[in-house]
């Protein structure tokens, strides 16, 4: 299998017009594990194996996590024999290659990702200054999967259905461009969300693994308070991680609190209805003692109405919940539209009111298409007009029903 030199143009702005470059001709994935994922102490064995000191294993995790070697070949305290079978092994990088735009005066980055099969997929950070009552943060959104199967018609992802799962390598490694690009400023990420493209808990193996690596005190080290995972409403994967207990953040993508809309703005809810979603992420709550965060797109005339406000103090009073609303940022395949504030405003203060902690979010990156929601990793095949109008006829169709109360067998996207 031939597979691209790995350019090193990471720090280099791309532009739209230049967009990535897709490599020609990779069939599939590269077969070689990515160093990120690989546990410290299997390596630790390869390289003692492999005939090398015990302090070489340091110093391959010194140019893995140091934060400043883009490639092997930066890592010179290495004898070249070694990164020569290190390279045959394993890759040091899952990412062969990073295209920047940069947004919102430098504070918002979008980076496209080009994987070894030729996928895309988007990260996104973003830098938030001190302020008085708040230490500056870095926060990276990456993507768990290429597409995504559950096909929420508000969300770019959801439009290009699923590509593929990511690996664990390929999501940690998201996080290392990161903070490769946050070193040179003497900045390091602050928090990990996974927002981006994917539903994270139907790829939960590699996710968890990946969030090991994250947390690692031997590899990147970030406390798992810092990370936060976000799912539509997997019930299994959040039972799940339950069982498992750890202190990361769950948010849960609500956009509404009755099922026949929330059948139609999320699909997987006729699968896993609103008020099983809900316990579960409650019984995550008292198992962790972390506080769930609920994420609701506010919608124009689909889901911001008074009544709809009621229903979700209904769902959510007293279970010491978090509500953040999220203006929905414009995705082409959709006729629908972001509230208007003073809507989005009384919405939030109807919450406030009943008990239920409310933040108006406001999101970042839009003018390059890097806003949540927005993440489809341009690339050829995208839906031709037609399609796009069909799409939009069948979803006006579909939430007026939603909005009429009525349930429907099948409303979900089909193309
Ligand atoms: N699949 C997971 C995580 C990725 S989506 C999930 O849905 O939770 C990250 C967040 O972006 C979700 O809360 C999602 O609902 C939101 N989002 C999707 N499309 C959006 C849009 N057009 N505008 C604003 N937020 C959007
Ligand atoms: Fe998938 Fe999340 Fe987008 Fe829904 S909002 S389609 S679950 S990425």
């Amino acid at each position: 299998m031939t597979r691209p030199e790995r350019p090193r143009n990471e720090d280099a702005a791309g532009t739209a017009a230049d967009g990535p470059r897709v490599a020609a001709g990779i069939a599939g994935i590269d077969p070689r594990p990515g160093l990120s994922a690989v546990d410290p102490e299997a390596l630790r064995a390869w390289i003692a194996e492999a005939g090398h000191a015990g302090y070489r294993a340091d110093q391959l995790s010194d140019a893995l996590w140091g934060g400043r070697a883009v490639a092997l070949a930066d890592a010179r305290t290495l004898p070249t024999s070694m990164r020569e079978g290190i390279d045959r092994a394993f890759r040091f990088d899952t990412i062969i290659e990073t295209d920047i735009q940069v947004a919102d005066e430098g504070r918002t980055e979008r980076a496209i990702h080009l994987l070894s099969d030729g996928v895309l997929v988007e990260s996104v950070l973003m830098s938030y200054p001190a302020r008085s009552d708040r230490r500056a943060r870095d926060t990276v959104c990456i993507s768990s999967q290429a597409g995504c199967a559950v096909g929420c018609p508000f969300c770019a992802t959801g439009e290009l259905g699923l590509e593929r799962d990511l690996e664990s390598a390929e999501i940690v490694d998201q996080v290392r461009s990161a903070a490769r690009r946050l070193a040179p400023h003497g900045r390091r990420l602050t928090n990990i969300v996974f927002m981006g493209m994917g539903e994270p808990f139907l790829n939960l193996d590699r996710v968890l693994a990946a969030a090991e690596a994250i947390t690692d005190p031997r590899r990147f080290g970030l406390g798992a308070r810092h990370i936060t995972l976000s799912t539509s409403g997997v019930v299994p994967g959040i039972r799940r991680l339950t069982d498992l207990a750890p202190q990361y953040t769950l948010a849960v993508s609500l956009h509404a609190a009755r099922d026949p809309l929330r059948d139609v703005l999320v699909p997987l809810n006729r699968r896993w209805p609103v008020a099983a979603v809900v316990d579960a992420a409650s019984d995550y709550q008292a198992a962790t003692g972390r506080r769930v965060s609920y994420e609701y797109v506010m919608i124009d005339r689909i889901n911001d109405a008074p009544d709809d406000a009621a229903a979700l103090v209904a769902l959510l009073r007293g279970r010491g919940a978090h509500v953040n609303l999220i203006p929905m940022n414009d995705v082409a395949h959709t006729p629908w539209r972001a509230s208007p504030m003073d809507r989005i405003e009384a919405f939030a203060m109807t919450l406030r009111l009943s008990g239920v902690g409310t933040t108006v979010r406001r999101n970042r990156g839009q003018e390059v298409g890097a806003a949540c929601g927005q993440l489809a990793a341009e690339r050829a095949g995208q839906p031709t007009a037609p399609a796009v109008a069909r799409r939009r006829a069948l979803l006006v169709e579909s939430s007026a029903r939603a909005l009429r109360g009525e349930r429907t067998a099948q409303t979900d996207r089909r193309r």
